[in-house]
């Protein structure tokens, strides 16, 4: 029998059947906020007061999510986490950045940092997939590029200032963490993401919580003779930001979606619960793939061992193509690993629109296809 022929008892099955890492399931009450702008924000402009108040919003949820201490400000922009690479190398790094690289995320901003001309060739800290490094400080770095959550690998790191580097800005890739993982804004100076991981709206946007320090780092860039493009200024987008608006037009269906998610995660009990949600569901999938013959989690350290996206990897008896193909043919989406990772293994996003018991069913699933249909899943 083919893979996709196999059905699943229905009885197994979760009630959503989205496990993806960004584009992540999106709660119908998120959608039934947006029928509910549909006539008043949508399609209205964004320089006039229901859009900002929307994009005010966001702005004041993302500090109350995040506890943020007085001075800090959220500022935010189009283009998603990639563009935001770009907009901190024109203006964000001074002159030279470290990177601690530990996946395809993090490498791709260390990337920007080294092409960018006008940049000093930054300091790359690496370990293979699956661990993650710990920085090393060095006099002339300004900034430290940090991943609180690398996605391609499943590997979470503690977000930690590093020592005698005064001066210095703490910058964090947080796009899979934010919303689901605490850290501490003593450690961090600019913590940015986009909406569609945790805050399970569509892509396209980057929000960026900044410290007092990083907004004197923005101005005093800004206030320089450095060159950069008005798309990518960093100056223009706190401006614009203080104002609650974009430098440019914003997807407005977008901020609805982002604005529904933050009041259900600030109603469940902020952060922390959120926290919690995303734990309950990372100890049930790690302690199945621990106690089955045929799966293991892929980092070897629990510590570092991801709540918000679980890999998983499968004994070379069973096939992660075939399972995600029959998992598919039942309406269990987006469990394949990253890409270029390469590995005979799943990913699974558990962020906090994903009700626990969803992944308690997609792990019957998994062990109703090994039980009963292994050879079908052989490679
Ligand atoms: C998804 C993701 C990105 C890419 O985000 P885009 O908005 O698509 O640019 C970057 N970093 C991390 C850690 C991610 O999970």
């Amino acid at each position: 029998m083919r893979s996709a022929a196999i059905a699943l008892p229905a009885d197994l099955l979760p009630a959503d059947g989205r496990f993806g890492c960004g584009p992540s399931k999106v709660r119908p009450e998120q959608v039934d906020a947006l029928v509910a702008a549909s006539r008043t924000v949508l399609g209205t402009s964004h320089r006039q007061a229901p859009v900002k108040r929307l994009v005010g919003a966001v702005r004041a949820g993302v500090a109350e999510l995040f506890d943020l201490p007085d001075g800090w400000e959220i500022v935010l922009g189009n283009g998603g986490t990639t563009v935001f690479w770009d907009v901190a190398t024109f203006g964000l790094v001074e002159r030279r950045s470290e990177h601690l690289v530990f996946g395809e995320f993090s490498s791709k901003f260390a990337d920007a940092c080294a092409a960018a001309p006008h940049l000093a060739e930054p300091v790359v800290v690496a370990t293979p997939p699956g661990d993650h490094p710990e920085p090393e400080p060095h006099a002339d770095v300004d900034l430290y590029a940090l991943t609180h959550n690398e996605t391609s690998t499943g590997v979470a790191m503690t977000l930690r200032r590093p020592v005698g580097t005064d001066g210095a800005l703490v910058a964090v890739d947080a796009t899979s963490a934010a919303g689901a993982v605490p850290w501490d804004p003593a450690e961090v100076d600019v913590y940015y993401f986009a909406p569609q991981k945790c805050f399970a709206a569509d892509g396209g946007l980057w929000i960026a919580a900044c410290s007092p320090a990083a907004i004197a780092r923005i101005e005093s860039i800004a206030g320089g003779v450095r060159w950069r493009p008005a798309s990518l200024d960093l100056g223009l987008a706190l401006t614009n930001s203080r104002l609650d608006q974009t430098y440019n037009t914003p997807a407005v269906a977008t901020l609805v979606l982002l604005e529904a998610q933050l009041r259900w995660m600030l109603e469940l009990g902020g952060l922390a619960a959120c926290a919690a949600r995303c734990r309950e569901s990372a100890d049930h999938l790690y302690g199945w793939a621990e106690s089955r013959w045929w799966a293991s989690p892929f980092v070897a350290d629990p510590a570092k061992r991801s709540p918000v996206v679980g890999t998983i990897d499968l004994d070379t008896t069973v096939d992660a193509a075939a399972v995600n193909t029959a998992l598919r043919a039942n309406g269990i989406v987006d469990t394949d690993s990253y890409r270029k990772l390469g590995r005979n293994q799943l990913r699974v996003g558990m962020f906090p629109a994903v009700d626990p018991d969803d992944i308690a069913a997609l792990t019957a699933c998994l062990d109703h296809l090994v039980d009963h249909h292994a050879e079908a899943l052989e490679p």
